[in-house]
């Protein structure tokens, strides 16, 4: 069933500055933006980029404008090295983490265009950075005193509905769904790529390879909800809708700060109205459905 989020309100702030958010890939885009609303509201953010110039540059434009508690650190979500020296450089600086935005992400596809150009950098990007790094994460998380939060940033082009392969959706919805299989999914999808068979296979047609490697989140986010169910951890999916950022060749219905407004009002929800397990859609702008 949809429903609309409430807004955020003064009444039920629950968190502080002592609150810790790590967002990925947020020297720019809506990764930025999320980090700038998220100093504006008061937490304690650490802003990543892999790129370290790209990265300073970003958290040194926030500082000079008054945000004392934004920290950088550079973080490639596609090379597990990188991972590993992130979550050990932020035990030793901030220690504990209440919210992780897994928001960086790469498309080779301009608007219009559905060719599958690197579709291994692409799910090794999207879908296995993400992975890798809240598993690197999931140790410090706080899960006492509020609800611990994470934010896998996905798309509509991910949701099951755009597969037309009834088998492949069949595995990917069922409630007993593993590890394993959005694994073996991801390795059939590359195996029909190289075989030139895809498109008879029933894969999405729009950003085909972007398309798989969000379906695999949506699908590890079930997964790990409920691992976690009860255990003060909550992982949601949101699609933040058609942005105006350089993925999109600066189209889209709006702007980098109204979908990190959303973004802000689903991390910071009063423990008692957080979900888990939820697809998010970000629909004209403003309202924000769940799905699922
Ligand atoms: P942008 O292309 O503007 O920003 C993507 C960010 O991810 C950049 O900072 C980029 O860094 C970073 N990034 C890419 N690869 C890596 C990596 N290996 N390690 C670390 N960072 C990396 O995209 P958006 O802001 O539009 O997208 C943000 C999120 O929202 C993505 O997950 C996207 O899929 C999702 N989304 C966006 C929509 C839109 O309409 N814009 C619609 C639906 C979903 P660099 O600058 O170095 O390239």
């Amino acid at each position: 069933m949809n429903h609309l989020i409430p807004p955020l309100s003064p009444t039920n702030r629950w968190w502080s500055e002592e609150t810790t958010a790590v967002v990925t890939g947020a020297n720019k885009g809506i990764g930025f933006a999320v980090v700038k609303r998220l100093l504006e509201l008061g937490l304690t953010v650490v802003l990543t980029a892999r790129n370290a110039e790209n990265g300073s540059q970003a958290a040194e434009s926030l500082r000079r404008i008054g945000f004392g508690n934004v920290h950088f650190c550079c973080l490639d979500i596609s090379d597990p090295s990188s991972i590993a020296a992130f979550a050990s450089w932020f035990g030793r600086n901030l220690g504990i983490l209440d919210i992780l935005v897994n928001n960086a992400a790469v498309s080779f596809n301009a608007v219009g265009e559905n060719l599958i150009k690197e579709p291994e950098t692409i799910i090794k990007t999207n879908f296995y950075g993400a992975k890798l790094l809240t598993e690197a994460l999931l140790p410090l998380f706080r899960r006492s005193v509020s609800v611990s939060r994470i934010l896998n940033m996905s798309s509509r082009l991910g949701t099951l509905n755009k597969l037309r392969s009834p088998s492949i959706r069949r595995i990917l919805e069922s409630e007993d769904l593993t590890n394993e299989q959005i694994d073996a999914t991801l390795t059939q999808f590359l195996q029909d790529v190289k075989s030139g068979t895809w498109e008879k296979q029933g894969w999405p047609e729009n950003w085909p390879d972007y398309a798989i490697s969000k379906l695999a989140l949506n699908a590890y986010s079930r997964v790990l909800a409920r691992r976690y169910d009860g255990k003060k951890l909550s992982v949601n999916c949101l699609c933040p809708g058609f942005t105006r950022t350089s993925m999109t060749g600066g189209q889209g219905t709006h702007t980098a700060d109204e979908a990190a407004a959303i973004v802000a009002k689903l991390v910071l929800l009063p423990p008692e109205k957080l979900a888990t397990g939820k697809f998010y859609i970000c629909v004209e702008s403003k309202k924000l459905i769940s799905k699922l």
